[in-house]
């Protein structure tokens, strides 16, 4: 029977008999190891009798090797724990080379834990990050599921580019070396798998908005796949999105719903991840340190992610917004990279940084985009005095991260949609299934894409979007 480190950790039964299974950490002077099992970032210590164990056996405990011990529990000689175990017995379940072990006892840069993906896992930073990204998880589905949402699995291989931004990755098993043609020249799908082509579903919004116009209120959780520059640390090739769509809802309505989760899932974080979230707080304190003083966060993890919770998000217009920007030191004096001097220009991570670091200092909600940046599907307000265009469409910014969430009021009404699906070339043939919900029973409606990658870097603090997903991929990047 195993016993989870993470439970004898806590425990002050001495002389009881137990047996634990785990990775070494560390062998200190031949007599102390440290072995993790996973549970816990904690290391049990077990206590070895040298001179009553074979010298064959001791060479074969070196770190990174799974060993099985049964011993007693008894107090800790050490500091910082109650109980170590005094070992009876051991055994080797997995040799580790001490030679070839690349998870050396030592700090290891986070570039260096990125190639080896494989391995990361059982350092203590990784154990905390993918426990919050799993409480996290957790906490969506809890949330929605306390609201009454139905959680919808859209499909991953689909047909259709909801974001029409060209970006997704082609799933066929024609043989491209030497695909039939048809009399033209051009690929000849009809003998395609699907008959058609067809690729990675960039967003399940759309086949989303079609089951809220039944159930009332879904939302999906799932794997997206996007062909993009991911050389960011924000961007991702495959990412989870979060997607709720919530029928006879308004902006409003929308913004409210995703403010109130956000709140509740960093709440359920601060609340079941005490251990990992101090530990990652601690993580980046010292690393702070390292700064110089001036270019230290005023923050620390926790204090963000409790400001977070206690503070309304700041809701503004992108026109609002692009005043702010106009007039912005780093604009006037041209720190930007990107200067902001229009009125219709798309904002860039910079920009959304700055509205929330250094102008409103908290969460911001960007409303009322200009139509000409954004997606076919959202709905049309009226042109504002000076006749220009905007959509209903709301982008979460938060500190360190930009954009968070995208969302929108959806175009419930035929004509409007149509109309500009029209003027920006999107094919209705092709969406004939989705322009049904709007000929059927049309009703406002409207939803959010959540970044769930950037929602778990911003909870552990993390810097690059590659530490917080098991196997990231970006370009020229697929090895695990
Ligand atoms: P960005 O402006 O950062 O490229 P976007 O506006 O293209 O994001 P949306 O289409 O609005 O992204 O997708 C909804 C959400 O999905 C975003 O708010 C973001 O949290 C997340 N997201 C988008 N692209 C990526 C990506 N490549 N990797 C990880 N998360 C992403
Ligand atoms: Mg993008
Ligand atoms: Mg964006
Ligand atoms: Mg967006």
């Amino acid at each position: 029977h195993r016993e989870k480190v993470k439970n004898l950790l806590e425990t002050e039964e001495f002389n009881r008999e137990v047996t634990v299974m785990g990775w070494v950490r560390t062998f200190r002077n031949n007599q102390f190891i440290a072995i993790n099992d996973g549970s816990c970032m904690g290391n049990i210590q077990i206590v070895v009798d040298f001179n009553n164990t074979p010298e064959a056996l001791l060479k074969r405990i070196t770190t990174g090797a799974a060993i099985a011990v049964k011993g007693t529990l008894v107090e800790s000689v050490g500091k910082g724990q109650k109980v170590d175990i005094k070992a009876e017995s051991i055994e080797i379940l997995g040799d580790s080379d001490p030679e070839k072990f690349p998870l050396q006892p030592k700090k290891h840069s986070l570039e260096f834990l990125r190639e080896i993906a494989h391995l990361r896992f059982r350092t203590n930073t990784f154990n905390a990050v993918f426990k919050v990204r799993h409480a996290l998880a957790f906490a969506v589905h809890q949330f929605y599921n306390e609201r009454g949402f139905v959680y919808m699995h859209t499909p991953i291989i689909t047909a259709s580019d909801a974001e029409g931004a060209g970006e997704m990755f082609k799933v066929t098993t024609l043989d491209l070396d030497n695909p039939p043609r048809t009399e033209d020249g051009q690929i000849d799908y009809s003998e395609d798998f699907f008959a058609r082509s067809a690729n990675l579903t960039v967003s399940g919004q759309l086949e989303g908005e079609l089951a809220a116009m039944a159930f009332g209120q879904i939302y999906t959780f799932g794997p997206t796949f996007r062909a993009e520059n991911s050389n960011t640390t924000r961007h991702l090739a495959e990412f989870w999105m979060i997607e709720p769509e919530v029928a006879f809802a308004d902006l409003e309505d929308n913004m409210n719903l995703a403010e109130d989760m956000l709140k509740y899932v960093i709440e359920y974080a601060l609340k079941n991840c005490k251990e990992e979230l101090e530990f990652l707080n601690n993580r980046l304190l010292e690393e702070e340190k390292t700064k110089p003083q001036n270019e230290r966060s005023e923050l620390s993890l926790l204090d963000k992610l409790n400001f977070c919770l206690t503070n309304d998000f700041e809701r503004v217009t992108y026109t609002e917004a692009i005043k702010i920007l106009k007039s912005s030191k780093p604009n006037q004096k041209k720190q930007f990279k990107y200067l902001i001097d229009e009125w219709g220009a798309d904002l860039q991570s910079e920009h959304e940084r700055f509205l929330v670091e250094k102008h409103f200092k908290k969460p911001v909600i960007l409303t009322d985009y200009p139509a000409d940046i954004k997606s076919f599907y959202m709905r049309q307000n009226e042109p504002d005095e000076q006749g220009r265009k905007t959509v209903a469409a709301m982008d979460i910014l938060f500190p360190g991260i930009g954009e968070i969430v995208g969302g929108s009021q959806r175009e419930e009404r035929l004509d409007k949609l149509t109309q500009r699906m029209e003027d920006m070339n999107i094919p209705q043939e092709e969406l004939w299934w989705f322009l049904d919900t709007r000929r059927f029973g049309s009703a406002p409606h409207s939803g959010f894409g959540l970044g769930f990658e950037r929602l778990v870097l911003f909870v552990s603090g993390m810097t690059n979007i590659r530490d917080v997903i098991a196997f990231p991929r970006f370009p020229k990047n697929a090895e695990f």
